[in-house]
């Protein structure tokens, strides 16, 4: 994978990016970084990137100039249908599912902003994705852009050392993970709990799936009821007896209401 990054902090995002596992997925070369210092496409002798916007408001506004020979510069393997990817507050929100829509793409360009953020013209002339990391706004797109490239890259095959470590995380199959115990069986009285020590997979597979549902209720009540009307969908042409996941959310379901209110 190689990702080009359009910013005017280059070091920050090779730096951020060259540590544990995206370090070493950079070592391997299954993941490549090219960050570009806007900067060095200003075109005025004080070397100045921004400047004031029309109309007035505070702040400076990235200027279109710069950003788009930047943005030229790059040597990419294909310019048509290369995706251009601008961090800004105003995109859709990253998720799991985007991450993996990436993952599968060969390059990708990103595009960091700065101060109020960037001049109309040039987001229209390059960009095809905007993309946030959540609603709220912070000084640069250097910080999304690495968050974005993390979760991309442990997708890329070969990155995470186990290729079964981004399986049954968290999102993947729109539940959360279930918790998860190493050494000692006991720490400070507490318990790890015992059907996972008893070796039978099938068993364990059962638990932690349900650990899954009750956790996912639990923490994030949206996510779980998506996962609930998609399960009893699925389910619902199969024989009452091999309906398994419809059987342990109502299972789970019972549990709480049988246990009552909980105290806050
Ligand atoms: N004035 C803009 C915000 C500019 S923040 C507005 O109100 O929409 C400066 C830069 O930080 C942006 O250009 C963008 O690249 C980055 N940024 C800030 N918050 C972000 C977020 N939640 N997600 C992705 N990028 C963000």
């Amino acid at each position: 994978m190689d990702y080009h990054i359009l910013t005017l902090f280059p070091e920050m995002v090779r730096e951020g990016l060259a540590n544990s596992i995206t370090g070493r997925a950079m070592d391997n070369n299954l993941i490549r970084v090219n960050a570009v210092n806007i900067r060095d496409y200003a075109f005025n002798k004080h070397s100045s990137v921004d400047d004031y916007p029309y109309g007035g408001g505070a702040g400076m506004l990235m200027q279109a100039e710069p950003v788009y020979q930047a943005f030229c510069s790059l040597q990419l393997k294909e310019r048509e249908g290369c995706r251009v990817i601008y961090a800004n507050p105003q995109g859709r929100v990253f998720d799991q599912a985007l991450a993996a829509e990436l993952s599968k793409e060969k390059e990708l360009v990103f595009l960091c902003g700065h101060y109020e953020g960037v001049d109309e013209r040039v987001l229209e002339e390059i960009v095809t994705d905007n993309v946030s990391i959540g609603d709220y706004v912070l000084t640069g797109g250097e910080l999304p852009v690495m968050v974005m490239i993390d979760a991309i890259s442990r997708l890329v095959p070969g990155v995470l050392g186990n290729e079964e470590s981004s399986v049954g995380e968290s999102f993947t199959d729109g539940l959360l993970e279930y918790p998860q115990y190493s050494r000692p069986p006991v720490w400070m009285g507490r318990e790890v709990p015992p059907i996972l020590l008893s070796g039978d997979h099938a068993k364990v597979d059962e638990y932690r799936l349900r650990q899954s549902l009750i956790r996912t209720r639990e923490r994030r009540a949206d996510l779980y009821e998506k996962y609930r009307q998609r399960a009893i969908e699925s389910e619902a042409s199969l024989k009452p007896k091999k309906r398994k996941l419809t059987k342990m959310i109502e299972e789970i379901e019972m549990e709480e209401i049988e246990k009552g209110p909980t105290e806050q």
